[in-house]
C-alpha cells in the first residue's frame, strides 16, 4: 500500500510566510516562526556589490556623489532579525 502526501510546502517552512511580508527598513514587532516569541525585529543593514559599484560610478562624475550611496539605506541590503535567536525574519533588498 503506497499513501502519498500533499503538502503544502509553505506549512514545512513557515520562512515561507515570512518572504511574502512587506518588510520596510525599520525595526517592526513579528511573531518568531522560530522561538514562537513577540519580539521587535533587530535591523542590520549592509553595501551590496551593486551599492559599491554605484558609488564607483557617481565618484567618477564627482567625489562627493559616490559618497551617496554608501549614506543611503535605500541603496544597501536590509536584514530584519529575531533578537532572541538570530533567526533572519526577512529582508529588503537595495532599491527595493
Ligand atoms: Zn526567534
Amino acid at each position: 500500500m503506497i499513501i502519498f502526501f500533499f503538502e503544502d510546502p509553505s506549512l514545512n517552512n513557515p520562512t515561507n510566510i515570512f518572504l511574502n511580508q512587506r518588510w520596510g527598513r525599520h525595526s517592526i514587532e513579528v511573531v518568531c516562526p522560530n522561538c514562537h516569541t513577540t519580539v521587535r525585529t533587530r535591523v542590520e543593514t549592509s553595501s551590496t556589490i551593486i551599492t559599491i559599484i554605484l558609488a564607483i560610478l557617481l565618484a567618477l562624475f564627482c567625489l562627493c556623489l559616490g559618497l551617496i550611496p554608501l549614506c543611503m539605506s535605500s541603496c544597501k541590503k536590509t536584514i530584519h532579525y529575531c533578537p532572541n535567536c538570530n533567526y533572519i525574519l526577512g529582508k529588503v533588498d537595495e532599491f527595493e
